[in-house]
């Protein structure tokens, strides 16, 4: 597949397009390995896959580690539907994110790095081993980066077989030592035994797009942008009921109102904020914001229109959950097909008050007890269709 063909429409300047990849990365090599972490700790990046959890936190736990070898892995695993930022990311930014996982591996002393890419992405793998063969030649990866002896690091692809949970970092994990993908158990977490069982850190795409940015830039450029809890602008792939669906860059507390009249998609009914494992907002809610502390979001954002059934978005999710459980624990492994098959009842015959009890019990115990975030995610979109959509269904027959 031709890359020039798949970048998408995108409808906001990015601040990737005034960034010199390179300059962040010379930066680094002269900075101190901890005031490099202090300086991503400064400006609050956060990482970009979803959670949320602090970088540079996540940097200084595996510096903190003695074992080695240690490792450096993108998650480019970009498989919660209605995503499709990194693509762009990697199809236009390349070199910003493998400056990003080289001054990681400067940070905590990491040589060896790799990005796991999507099994469904594998047209993008020569156009990446293009860049990587680049760099090389440019001295900007190998034994000695910008000819500097104690800095090296090179980076290695690897392609999933694509499976949903191995976007889930110790799946990813599991993935590449030639496992089945399944999550591990946490403790430990990744930064103590990763790959190998040695200290990994693992970031997303669009964490290690940033790091050369705010590294050239300045921890207070970024901190300037986004509120105090989420620091920072993100990229948002928009998709579903609107005139101008794509790829989007806005700072974080950005009110959902305001993205919706940007990109014509104003008579919205609701909005599944965060792909399948996320929340839909109904259209009373649309002054909420795009923030870690309101509406958290991987990048996806899914518009519904105003004619949307939306019991067959909860079915549709619900069905995608049940075929990609991993099956390893039994809240997500039943579960997900005991609210489908509830899901498609419900739409029969409407939902009494006991069954509904009884369902939001299920819920609750699949969020509580299941072993990783598939699971425990797996719920939220049904939910918050029955919180706001209730009225849709069937009168229950007496
Ligand atoms: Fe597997 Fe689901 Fe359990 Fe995660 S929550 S370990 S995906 S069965």
């Amino acid at each position: 597949m031709d890359v020039q063909s798949v970048r998408g429409f995108v409808g906001t300047k990015l601040s990737f397009a005034d960034a010199s990849p390179d300059v962040g990365l010379r930066k680094s090599e002269a900075m101190d390995p901890e005031a490099l972490i202090h300086l991503v700790s400064a400006s609050g990046l956060r990482g970009r896959g979803g959670a949320g959890f602090p970088t540079g936190m996540k940097w200084k736990f595996a510096r903190a580690e003695v074992r080695s070898p240690k490792y450096i892995i993108c998650n480019a695993d970009e498989g919660e539907p209605g995503t499709f930022k990194d693509r762009l990311i990697l199809t236009d930014f390349a070199d910003l994110v493998f400056a990003g996982m080289a001054i990681a591996g400067r940070a905590v002393g990491a040589e060896k790095g790799i990005l796991y890419l999507r099994g469904e992405y594998e047209w993008l793998h020569a156009h990446l081993e293009g860049v990587l063969a680049r760099r090389r030649n440019d001295g900007l990866l190998g034994a000695a980066v910008l000819g500097n002896r104690n800095f090296a690091f090179d980076i290695e692809i690897r392609i999933g077989a694509g499976a949903y949970i191995c976007g889930e970092e110790t799946a990813l994990i599991e993935s590449l030592e030639g496992k089945r993908g399944e999550a591990r158990n946490r403790v430990p977490f990744p930064v103590q035994s990763g790959y190998l069982g040695l200290p990994t850190v693992v970031n997303n795409v669009e964490t290690f797009a940033w790091v050369p940015c705010v590294v050239e830039k300045g921890a207070e450029w970024f901190s300037a942008m986004g509120t105090r809890k989420s620091p920072g602008a993100r990229l948002f792939s928009v998709s579903g009921a609107c005139d101008k669906a794509g790829i989007y860059e806005y700072p974080f507390g950005t009110p959902l109102r305001r993205l919706l009249k940007e990109v014509g998609g104003e008579d919205a009914k609701a909005v599944q904020v965060g792909g399948a494992s996320g929340v839909c907002v109904p259209a009373a809610q649309f002054d909420r914001t795009l923030a870690f502390e309101d509406l958290a979001t991987g990048g996806s954002i899914i518009v519904f229109g105003p004619q949307q059934d939306m019991f067959a978005v909860a079915e549709n999710f619900q069905h995608f959950f049940a075929e990609e459980s991993c099956g390893q624990c039994a809240p997500c492994r039943f579960g997900n097909v005991r609210l489908h098959e509830a899901i498609l009842r419900m739409r029969e015959e409407g939902l009494d008050a006991d069954t509904e009890a009884s369902l939001r019990s299920l819920a609750a115990t699949m969020q509580a007890a299941s072993k990783c975030g598939l699971g425990q995610s797996a719920p939220n979109a049904f939910l918050s269709i029955l919180d706001n959509f209730a009225g849709e269904l069937p009168r229950p027959r007496t």
